[in-house]
C-alpha cells in the first residue's frame, strides 16, 4: 500500500483536501485491487461534500481537463495513465421499482455502508491527521484473506435493493476465484426474480465478464445453482441433466459446456471463441433421440445450435455483426475436425474443411481440441494425436493448395466470356464442378489447370467456347 501512496496524484489530492478543509477517502475497487495486487488505473474518490468541487479544484492542480457528469454528481479526470472519478459521500435509501436509489449526503460510514460488497467497501484516508489508514468497518481485509464475497447490509436488502448485485458478485467470485458467502448465496436464491428489473445490457455486461476470467465454470455454477441461469440464459440452464432409458445415460452436457469453457480458456482470450465453446452443443437438448439398439443421438446439432445463435445473440443484446457469423460457424463446424480425427485422414477432406473455416481454423482447431472432455485417457491420447495428424495435413494442403482464402481460378466473368453466356444457372453449375474438382483433388487450384477442365466439363453439359 505504501508505495501506491506514495504517487504524486495522491499527495496532490491530499494537499487540496487539507488546504480547503474537505475530507477525501481512495474508495472501492482500487483499494481492493492494491491488496489482490492486481494493478488498477481507475480510481475512485470520495469525498465529504461536493464531489465535483474538489474534482474542478483537482483538475486545476493538476493541469487536467475534468468532464463533469453533473446528473451523477460526479466528475472524472485524467492524469498520466490513471481515471480518477470524484463523487461526494452518499446515503442511499432504494424504491421497489427501480435500481436507482434516493440519495442524500453522507458520511463515509453511509458511502461505505452503500457498497456492494465488503471488499469494495474498503476505504483509505488522503486526510493529514491519518494519511494512508485503512477504514474497513466490514472486515474486507478478513474476506480478501478467506476469499468470500459477502455484503456489508443484510444481503436480502442489499439484492432487492440493487439486483445487478447479484451478477457483480457471482462476477467477482469468478473473476478472483472466492466464493460467496452462504447467506448472500441463498440471499441471491431468494431474490433472484428481482433480475428483472435490470436491464439485459447490464447483465450481459457482467455475463462477458465471467466468460473473460480465469476459470469461468466458477461464475457459470454460480449462476446455474442460484437460479439466475434460468432466468438470463434458459438455454444454457437447459443443457443440464442426464436421461436413463434401458440403463443407458448421456453425458451431462451442462458440465461438458463447462468444462469445454474453461478448457478453451486455457488457450485463447477472445470472448467470441469462448462464446462459441458456450454454445457447441446448446442444440443437444433440442435434438436429443434414443435410438433403439444405438443409444442417444443428437443428429443435426450442429446445424440447429447455428441456427439458435442469432436469437441467443439478439436475446443477450450481443452484437449482430460478423462477431455473431463467427459464433455461428464455430458451432457449425465443431463437429469436423473431430470426425475427421476418426476416419483415415483425406487430402480432400482436409481440404474441404480448410474450404469451409478459412482463416477460422485455427480457432476451430482450438474449440476441438477443447471440446475432448473424456476421462479416459486412451481415447484422449488417440483424439490428440489425430488432431495432430489433422493439424499437419492442413499446414501440408493449405502450402500446396492455398485453399484457406480461395478465390475460384475462373471468375464467373470468365465463364461468361469464354462461353458466351449471360449470367444464370450454368455459369454456377460450371463453377461448382471446377471448385468440386480441386477440393476433390482432380485438378490443381490453378487457373491452366481449371480451365482444361472446364473445356472437357463443359461439354458434358453442351456448352461450346466461343473464345479461349
Ligand atoms: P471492476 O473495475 O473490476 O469492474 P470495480 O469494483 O472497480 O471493479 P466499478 O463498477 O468500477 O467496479 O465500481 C467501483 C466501486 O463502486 C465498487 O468497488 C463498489 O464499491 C461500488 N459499486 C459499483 N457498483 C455498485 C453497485 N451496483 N452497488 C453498490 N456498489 C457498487
Amino acid at each position: 500500500m505504501e508505495q501506491h501512496l506514495q504517487h504524486p496524484v495522491f499527495k496532490a489530492l491530499a494537499d487540496i483536501a487539507h488546504k480547503h478543509h474537505i475530507e477525501a477517502y481512495i474508495i472501492g475497487g482500487y483499494v481492493r485491487d492494491i491488496f489482490l495486487e492486481r494493478p488498477s488505473k481507475d480510481i475512485d474518490i470520495v469525498v465529504l461534500g461536493n464531489g465535483i468541487e474538489f474534482a474542478e479544484l483537482a483538475g486545476k492542480h493538476l493541469k487536467s481537463k475534468v468532464a463533469v457528469f453533473k446528473n451523477f454528481g460526479t466528475a472524472m479526470l485524467k492524469y498520466q495513465d490513471l481515471e480518477i472519478e470524484f463523487v461526494g459521500a452518499r446515503k442511499e435509501s432504494y424504491r421497489s421499482d427501480s435500481r436507482k436509489p434516493i440519495v442524500e449526503n453522507g458520511t463515509i460510514e453511509d458511502d461505505q455502508l452503500r457498497r456492494d460488497f465488503t471488499i469494495n467497501a474498503l476505504a483509505i484516508s488522503l486526510n493529514k491527521e491519518n494519511y494512508g489508514q485503512l477504514i474497513d468497518p466490514f472486515n474486507g481485509i478478513t474476506d480478501l484473506n478467506n476469499k468470500l464475497i459477502r455484503t456489508p447490509l443484510d444481503p436480502e436488502l442489499t439484492f432487492s435493493d440493487d439486483p445487478l448485485r447479484m451478477m457483480r458478485g457471482i462476477r467477482f467470485a469468478s473473476q478472483l476465484n472466492f466464493s460467496i458467502e452462504e447467506q448472500a448465496l441463498t440471499a441471491i436464491k431468494k431474490q433472484k426474480d428481482r433480475i428483472n428489473i435490470v436491464s439485459k445490457e447490464r447483465i450481459t455486461d457482467e455475463l462477458n465478464k465471467i466468460i473473460l476470467s480465469k476459470v469461468p465454470s466458477v461464475g457459470f455454477k454460480y449462476l446455474f445453482d442460484t437460479g439466475l441461469l434460468h432466468l438470463i440464459f434458459p438455454q444454457m440452464a437447459n443443457l443440464y441433466g442426464v436421461d436413463i432409458i434401458n440403463g443407458k445415460g448421456h453425458k451431462d452436457n451442462f458440465y461438458h459446456t463447462l468444462q469445454v469453457l474453461d478448457n478453451i480458456c486455457e488457450t485463447t482470450e477472445d470472448l467470441w471463441l469462448r462464446w462459441a465453446a458456450i454454445l457447441h452443443d446448446i442444440a443437444k437438448p433440442a435434438t436429443k433421440r434414443f435410438e433403439e439398439g444405438h443409444g442417444w443421438t443428437f443428429h443435426g446439432h450442429e446445424d440447429k445450435g447455428a441456427r439458435m445463435v442469432p436469437k441467443i445473440f439478439a436475446h443477450l443484446k450481443l452484437p449482430l455483426n460478423e462477431k455473431m457469423k463467427f459464433v455461428q460457424k464455430m458451432v457449425q463446424l465443431h463437429l469436423r475436425p473431430i470426425v475427421l480425427a476418426q476416419e483415415v485422414v483425406t487430402d480432400s477432406a482436409v481440404r474441404r474443411l480448410l474450404f469451409d473455416a478459412g482463416e477460422d481454423i485455427e480457432s476451430l482447431m482450438l474449440l476441438c481440441n477443447a471440446d475432448v472432455t473424456t476421462k479416459n485417457e486412451y481415447k484422449v491420447k488417440k483424439y490428440r494425436n489425430n488432431f495432430e495428424l489433422v493439424k499437419q495435413k492442413l499446414k501440408d494442403v493449405e502450402e500446396r493448395d492455398k485453399i484457406r482464402n480461395w478465390q475460384p481460378p475462373i471468375s464467373g466473368n470468365d465463364i461468361m466470356e469464354i462461353f458466351g453466356l449471360s449470367a444464370g444457372k450454368e455459369v454456377g453449375l460450371i463453377k461448382n464442378a471446377i471448385r468440386e474438382a480441386i477440393l476433390e483433388g482432380e485438378i490443381t487450384n490453378t487457373y491452366d489447370n481449371a480451365l482444361e477442365f472446364m473445356l472437357e466439363k463443359a461439354k458434358e453439359f453442351g456448352l461450346q467456347p466461343i473464345k479461349r
